[in-house]
């Protein structure tokens, strides 16, 4: 097939186009196989040759981009070396001369030839009193683009250099029709976008900036689309799905229960909790997302919700990521439903239900008993971690998951909980990781979301300091000291480190903190290899720590790799203060709550995430004492790593702190959840900078999906939707309907 004769589309293959070789290295280099490939492989920036500088006018140490025509080239031998130079004079179009010296001059000197245009750009340094360009980078320019305004530079490899790069791209677009657009015209029209194919045109081959702004703008919209179309269309898949209705019933369990909280709600629990109760009294399945930062008050809220769906003749689960956290929960679940929640037992009330705990831990006969709980419906609430719920348990009823600590759950693993019967429980989803609203919108897209702004009244600020031991190693002893105060003072302190340590490296991770989470450093035992200390271990530290700075203490060790009745027994033990100090891992990261703790102690505090140092700072100042916090870090100052310490300890906004977190990360580690395929279909689409963008795209996609479910009357759309998250999310969605 000759590409003459053939349509030439986005699915035309780049051979049939630009050759054999050239494809083969495409395919090769950079996974490019189809001209839709080529075509979406954006250039990485551009230089305007407006703006190049004059050889005449370089200065010393300056870094340099010049478009220069090679007038000499010669090979020299090395002096101090085997090889050879090629030093080269250069030109540009003002007759200003230039040095440049390449090394391997054997490989380069078929390239770099007298007549060659080429773009260098390096640092520019003295040599023999003249300034010279040594080694700069080089891109051979051909006749056509040496004229252009602006010069495409691509994203490209050893074996494949930039130029090569745009003549395909060039080659290409010559040839190739103008696709179909996908989107619709009036949306095009409304928010003023470039067609797709000049887009693609101008963003390869701009005339003018503006031409670059219009073409990335039309581009960043597609993805932006793309992906609220496919969150569009799973919150209609789920949402389509039938559930028990539970409106509120007067008189009932939840009447009851708040009649006896022993204080008022705040305005953003009642608020939240009407929303709530209005999802579940549907017969369509909630799907809501609670945000609240630590200590918000997020469990009332919850709880309250259960209470409404055990009235109306349902049960329950309620799901923690840690065996502690669960058997915590529960403990406070019991606490605060007092008799309402001992049904069955002596001086229960009557209108009574049964919290049921169950985990991994619990010996068989006791996990027996309640499996059967939960099976025959006794258990008007079951409490457990994620994995024991998930494979095991068969509900009488299941009316309402509560998924308690979101940041560590994903969209897929969110799916899996609504089951795969026809009827999906309602879903309650609580996270204390504010989330800026753009990742709230794409990470979280299928769930509405509700915010808890406000903390109940009465919560004492933590004072956050950076213990900085590279520059002021002295102030460790202090540390301890400040522990000895609090605990002299009647209070609790927490000791966290970033392992649990003893010995056996391969087990050394900690299997209850270590679950999946975006933003753990990923740094394990293996540290050490790498060249950097490892991590400090709670099991190496505590003994130093008992015979030294903390000595006469009631010191408690808790982590994940301790028998579950053991952790929870050192819990409970710390709970009731006959502990001081609790050492721990980050098993304590979330949910755990001990107003008498004050102080927290994270060592090694470089180690770990900026959102888990805010969760971890949120076990103090729980209650009527000030908290303190302090990080411990030996990174020394003017480090990025630094700096995100320095933002925990400047603010205790959790809003503020998500922000700084995504600024600071590879935006690719959030939107690369939402990806199934083999190749990111997103690459202009920033979180950070497009929220409007992403704002209105979702407007439009809820309104698309809402018209037209199954996306038959747009089907460029539906092909968008698969380029941007990939086929597999894409046929989820699509092609069942
Ligand atoms: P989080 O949102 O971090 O999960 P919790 O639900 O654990 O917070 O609540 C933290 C503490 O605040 C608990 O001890 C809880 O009983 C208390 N609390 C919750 N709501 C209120 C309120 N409206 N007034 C006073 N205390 C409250
Ligand atoms: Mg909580």
């Amino acid at each position: 097939m000759t590409a003459i004769d053939a349509q030439i589309d986005m699915d035309t293959s780049l051979v049939d186009v630009i050759g054999k070789k050239s494809a083969d290295l495409l395919a090769a280099q950079l996974e490019i196989a189809t001209v839709g490939d080529l075509v979406r492989h954006y250039p990485r920036r551009y230089v305007d040759r407006g703006k190049l500088t004059d050889i005449a006018g370089l200065e010393l140490g300056e870094h340099a981009t010049v478009v220069a025509e090679v007038e000499q080239a010669t090979l020299r031998p090395m002096r101090s070396r085997r090889g050879n130079l090629l030093a080269v004079v250069i030109r540009d179009d003002r007759g200003g001369r230039l040095d440049c010296t390449f090394f391997n001059g054997h490989r380069l000197k078929n390239l770099i030839v007298p007549g060659t245009r080429a773009l260098f750009a390096g640092k520019v340094g003295t040599f023999n009193k003249k300034l010279q360009l040594t080694h700069p980078q080089f891109e051979p320019l051909d006749d056509e683009e040496s004229i252009r305004p602006f010069i495409s530079v691509y994203p490209a490899t050893g074996k494949l250099s930039s130029w090569i790069i745009a003549r395909c791209v060039r080659q290409v677009l010559d040839v190739l029709d103008d696709p179909t657009d996908p989107l619709p015209e009036t949306l095009r029209r409304r928010e003023g976008l470039a067609e797709l194919g000049r887009a693609l045109r101008r963003i390869h081959v701009p005339e003018t900036e503006a031409d670059i702004h219009a073409a990335k703008h039309r581009l960043v919209w597609d993805e932006a689309l793309g992906v609220q179309l496919a969150l569009a269309l799973r919150r209609q898949a789920t949402v389509s799905r039938p559930a028990p209705a539970c409106p509120p019933v007067p008189g009932g369990l939840l009447d009851a229960f708040d009649a006896m909280l022993p204080f008022t709600l705040t305005d953003g629990q009642r608020a939240v909790g009407a929303e709530v109760s209005a999802d579940l009294s549907r017969d369509h399945p909630m799907n809501r997302l609670v945000q609240g930062d630590v200590g918000a008050g997020k469990t009332i809220v919850a709880l309250r919700a259960m209470l409404q769906v055990v009235d109306g003749g349902q049960q329950a689960a309620m799901l923690a990521p840690t065996e502690v956290l669960a058997a915590q929960h529960a403990r406070s679940l019991r606490t605060m439903l007092g008799g309402l929640g001992r049904a069955g037992e002596l001086g229960a009330a009557e209108l009574a239900t049964k919290v049921t705990l169950l985990t991994g831990s619990l010996g068989a006969k006791a996990r027996r008993a309640a499996l059967l709980e939960a099976q025959s419906g006794e258990a008007g609430i079951v409490v457990g971690t994620h994995a024991l719920i998930q494979d095991h348990v068969g509900f009488a009823d299941l009316g309402l998951v509560v998924v308690d600590e979101q940041h560590r759950f994903g969209v897929e693993q969110r799916d899996a909980l609504r089951g795969r019967g026809e009827r999906a429980p309602h879903m309650l989803v609580m996270t204390a990781t504010p989330i800026p609203r753009t990742v709230a919108m794409t990470v979280y897209g299928d769930l509405e979301v509700s915010t808890l702004s406000e903390l109940p009244r009465g919560r004492s600020p933590v004072a956050t300091t950076v213990v900085p031991l590279a520059e002021k190693p002295q102030w460790f002893e202090r540390v301890w000291r400040r522990v000895r105060e609090e605990v002299a003072a009647g209070h609790q302190a927490y000791v966290v480190f970033p392992r649990v340590g003893g010995g056996d490296k391969a087990a050394d991770l900690d299997p209850d903190a270590d679950l999946v989470d975006l933003d753990t450093p990923d740094e394990g035992a293996d540290a050490e290899e790498a060249g950097r200390r490892a991590p400090l271990a709670v099991l190496d530290i505590a003994p130093k720590l008992t015979e030294g700075a903390l000595e006469g203490l009631r010191l408690g060790i808790l982590h994940g790799k301790l028998p579950p009745d053991e952790k929870d027994a050192v819990m409970r033990a710390f709970e009731a203060a006959e502990l001081d100090v609790l050492l721990a891992t980050t098993v304590i990261e979330v949910g755990v709550d001990v107003p008498n703790a004050t102080a927290m102690v994270i060592l090694d505090a470089d180690r770990f995430g900026l959102s888990q140092l805010h969760q971890l700072r949120g076990r103090v100042g729980r209650g009527s004492a000030p908290g303190v916090c302090l990080l411990v870090t030996d990174v020394p100052e003017g480090t990025t790593t630094r700096e995100r310490l320095d933002a925990v300890a400047s603010t205790t906004d959790g809003f503020e702190l998500s922000r700084i977190d995504l600024e600071l990360r590879r935006e690719g580690d959030v939107l690369g959840a939402l990806q199934s395929g083999r190749r990111s279909g997103l690459r202009l689409l920033s979180l950070l900078r497009h929220e409007d963008v992403i704002r209105k795209a979702q407007v439009y996609a809820t309104d698309i999906v809402g018209h037209d479910p199954g996306l038959v009357e747009h089907p460029g759309l539906a092909a968008l939707v698969g380029e941007t998250v990939g086929d597999e999310e894409r046929a989820a969605y699509l092609d069942k309907v």
